[in-house]
């Protein structure tokens, strides 16, 4: 059965703890701005609110609630660094070491900064762990180490042994971890909320439950809407992996790929201090990874990325429960009170889609499954480009992405059997 739209916020851990979720009106009519952005996830709307600090007048459409798609459904983990970041400094003429070590970062500076100065109650936390099975995991631990230690990383970080994690962890399954202090979590419903809210109170006019249907180029591009029209100077397109907008440009380049989680009732004090005393989160080092982390009422919240295929399990309970009870068998008497999925924009070299289809088209989308940094990067990225400054920009734009033939669905498959391989990568 097709999707109906527009759809209310999924029924998830999030939504269930939102500190308020003003309704934003349907855009009706014709209006006019600088800034025209499609989509309000993490992309969208720090897009917004970066220009609306530098006084651009700004409007933004959602094709459902803010914070419907991605954004409001992740895993909340605050990571450093961009996916693809190596292969990102192959794409260019001279050595960007500086500015990406500067790029890994300045998302976590925005949100830290925004956290404090729009009051946004999101249960911001700091402490993260990247842990290892195989030796090899050990080596590229170290190696992250050495680089935090070679540029003076202003936050606590070290390196775990296998005698030690089992105070970190409550689990025999990790023989090694790199813990980092400047990373953490947050509740990212509540902190795209919370800034669409200080962007609303810059000026910035969001509509909801109006999806683009399509953009007119042009001197002053146009976007349509069933019942409305935008004319602007700019349009940022921020929809990630769930539009289809200008296929003939972005067609074929950005995957979306399932990942799902599951939410306990809250764990007594024993029980989380045996599983994990730090209340860390934590990443394991595979391509088909698990992640994990407690809520701020000490619910389990562990995800995991289950498909490339975009589609949801029959039960997305009887996917993830097992994956969670084998590393930690503590949990499985408790209760699991929700289960939801999202979709992720993968691309095929992992590094973020950033480009503009015209002179005044701008998109941002793709970053792999690490978004809750990047996307706070590449609002001020595109912020900047908007206002003159290409630098940031740039980097992005010169990167060749693959681009796979065919329809979206044989792009999927491809991307499936793709994941196949990652699998195999994983067991080695
Ligand atoms: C389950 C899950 C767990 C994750 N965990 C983590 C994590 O722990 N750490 C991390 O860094 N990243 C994580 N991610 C990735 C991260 O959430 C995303 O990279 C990020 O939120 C992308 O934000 P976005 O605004 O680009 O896209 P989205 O949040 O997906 O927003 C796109 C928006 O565009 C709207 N839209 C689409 N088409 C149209 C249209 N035609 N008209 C108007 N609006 C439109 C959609 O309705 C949607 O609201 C996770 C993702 C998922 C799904």
């Amino acid at each position: 059965m097709p999707i109906k739209f527009p759809q209310p916020h999924c029924n998830s851990y999030y939504t269930a703890t939102a500190n308020e979720i003003p309704d934003y009106p349907l855009l009706k009519g014709a209006q006019s701005c600088d800034v025209c952005i499609v989509g309000g996830g993490f992309t969208g709307i720090s897009s917004a609110l970066h220009l609306a600090e530098r006084g651009y007048n700004v409007n933004v459409i959602e094709a459902n609630r803010i914070a419907w798609g991605a954004t409001g459904r992740s895993g909340g983990q605050l990571i450093g660094g961009i996916s693809g970041e190596q292969r990102l400094k192959k794409f260019q003429d001279k050595d960007i070491s500086d500015l990406i070590w500067k790029m890994r970062w300045a998302g976590h500076e925005i949100i830290r900064g925004w956290v404090e100065k729009y009051n946004i109650n999101c249960d911001l936390k700091f402490g993260y762990m990247d842990v290892g099975i195989k030796p090899r995991h050990l080596r590229s631990l170290q190696a992250e180490y050495e680089v935090l230690q070679q540029h003076n990383f202003p936050y606590e970080f070290r390196l775990v042994d296998s005698s030690e994690m089992k105070d970190i962890l409550g689990t025999s399954a990790y023989s090694s971890g790199l813990i980092n202090m400047g990373n953490g979590h947050l509740h990212p419903l509540n902190l795209c909320l919370g800034e669409a809210k200080a962007a609303s109170q810059l000026g910035v006019n969001i509509f909801e439950q109006s999806s683009v249907l399509r953009i007119e180029h042009g001197v002053k591009p146009k976007v349509h809407t069933e019942n409305g029209v935008i004319e602007s100077d700019f349009v940022i397109l921020a929809g990630n992996a769930y539009h289809s907008l200008e296929r003939r440009h972005l067609g074929g380049i950005v995957f979306p790929a399932g990942s799902f989680i599951i939410a306990s009732e809250p764990l007594s004090d024993e029980l989380a201090h045996e599983i994990n005393p730090l209340e860390l989160a934590v990443c394991d080092p595979n391509y088909v990874l698990d992640y994990f982390r407690f809520s701020a009422d000490k619910r389990m919240l562990f995800g995991g990325r289950c498909n490339y295929s975009g589609r949801e399990p029959l039960s997305i309970q009887k996917t993830m429960l097992p994956r969670m009870i084998k590393i930690f068998p503590q949990l499985k008497n408790v209760k699991i009170d929700y289960e939801w999925g999202g979709k992720i924009g993968i691309v095929i070299n992992r590094i973020p889609h950033i480009g503009r289809i015209e002179k005044n088209i701008f998109y941002a989308q793709g970053y792999s499954g690490h978004g809750v940094n990047v996307t706070h990067l590449a609002g001020q990225i595109l912020a900047d480009a908007i206002s003159g400054t290409y630098e940031r920009f740039d980097v992005f734009e010169k990167v060749k992405h693959y681009r796979l033939p065919g329809s979206q669905w044989i792009g999927n498959q491809l991307v499936a059997l793709g994941m196949i391989y990652f699998r195999l990568m994983d067991l080695r």
